[in-house]
């Protein structure tokens, strides 16, 4: 079991630092390239929202945790800013409150589907955090084999 915890300010630089802090962090756990490119995935898009929902026009800190138990990678993504007033409504498919930037409204869907298990909790004013995991085809069997 191994876990780390990473604190930065929100701007997009972090945003390639952390999704690979995490792919680094995860690679003991030996996913396969894919597996790895999914979890990028989804920190990247957990990210990018905290910045451009989150904080939107200031700057907060964003916070990862990660926890990495066997082939089981945990994460959390944490920020202080505007939190979510309908989480179910933002869940949507193409549900997206900055059209005009050319948001698609696909980040929570992408990361659904990424990753094996996918939660939000938010509190207007208070903040977001996502929490979610990603079984990998653990990599010892598949040496073995
Ligand atoms: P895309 O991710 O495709 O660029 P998007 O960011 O709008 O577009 P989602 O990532 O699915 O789409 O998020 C849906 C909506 O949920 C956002 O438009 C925003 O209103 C809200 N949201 C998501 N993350 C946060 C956050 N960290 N803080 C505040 N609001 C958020
Ligand atoms: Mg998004």
């Amino acid at each position: 079991m191994n876990e780390m915890i990473l604190k930065f300010p929100a701007c997009s630089e972090n945003e390639v630092f952390a999704r690979n802090a995490v792919a680094a962090f995860a690679l003991p756990a030996e996913p396969t390239l894919s597996e790895l490119s999914d979890v990028k995935t989804a920190v990247s898009e957990a990210v990018t929202n905290s910045i451009v929902h989150g904080y939107r026009d200031r700057t907060g800190w964003v916070t990862v945790f990660c926890r990495l138990d066997g082939a089981s990678l945990y994460i959390e993504i944490s920020d202080e800013g505007r939190g979510i007033p309908d989480i179910s409504k933002a869940l949507e498919p193409f549900f997206t409150t900055l059209p005009s930037e050319e948001r698609s409204g696909m980040g929570f869907t992408i990361m659904q589907t990424f990753m094996s298990e996918f939660e939000v909790e938010s509190k207007e004013n208070e903040g977001t955090k996502v929490k979610m995991s990603k079984r990998f085809s653990a990599g010892q069997a598949r040496n073995a084999g």
